[in-house]
């Protein structure tokens, strides 16, 4: 049986409706101005920035103290994992597929302790096959060896009829494309940017994924 790849934030997990939760609480607790908080959402560049960036933006902006700059990089950190839940539908989707005798690896860009620890939250260890963190494999998406890495991690060759969903245009959809791989990309409500070559298909939520998916075992 093939295996479905997935990236886990923003795809698996809401991470952007986690940050932001956080982000309300926090300006709450230092009594600052509600409306910073665009202005904060703005300077998590959605997860995908340096995060040296992130933290001298927030410490302009909240003018966070030496010590307090020091810790904000840790306090959102622990504030997305707090309040991250799973994307609606994921779950149903995940058991669909690994029902049907799929295999599921999570394939994911970032820090291995931040990670394992989204991990942990959303008991993925239950709904997945394995996973590989950017950081431990030293290699991140789009590079091709870490979809190998991800191969491996369930004992096969990357094949034709396996699949990649994410929410990055260059980290998910072309990252599988240039392994051989079928893409889903999610929309997250933004239209396909100019460039790169369209996913094999584009969702809006997680509903259609495993009819989706499940259809092309059936076809191939
Ligand atoms: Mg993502």
């Amino acid at each position: 049986m093939p295996t479905f790849y997935v990236d886990l934030d923003n795809t698996l997990a809401d991470r952007a409706g986690a940050y932001r939760a956080w982000a309300v609480d926090y300006l709450a607790e230092r009594g600052a101005d509600p409306s910073l908080l665009d202005a904060m959402v703005a300077a998590d560049r959605d997860g995908l920035g340096r995060k040296q960036d992130t933290v001298d933006d927030l410490t302009r902006l909240l003018d966070l103290g030496p010590e307090e700059s020091e810790q904000i990089l840790d306090r959102f950190r622990a504030g997305i994992v707090e309040r991250l839940q799973l994307m609606e539908g994921a779950a149903d989707a995940l058991s669909a597929i690994r029902g049907a005798g799929w295999r599921v690896v999570i394939v994911t860009n970032g820090a291995t302790s931040q990670q394992t620890a989204k991990i942990e939250r959303l008991h993925l260890a239950d709904m997945v096959d394995g996973w590989v963190i950017s950081e431990a494999a030293g290699v991140s998406k789009p590079d091709p060896e870490i979809f190998r890495r991800a191969a491996a991690v369930v004992g096969e060759p990357i094949g034709t009829d396996d699949w990649m969903m994410g929410d990055s245009a260059e980290s998910d959809v072309a990252g599988a494309r240039a392994v051989g791989m079928r893409s889903i990309w999610l929309t997250r409500g933004r239209p396909w940017p100019a460039g790169p070559e369209e996913p094999t298909l584009a969702v809006d939520t997680w509903d259609e994924v495993a009819a989706a998916v499940l259809a092309t075992t059936i076809a191939g």
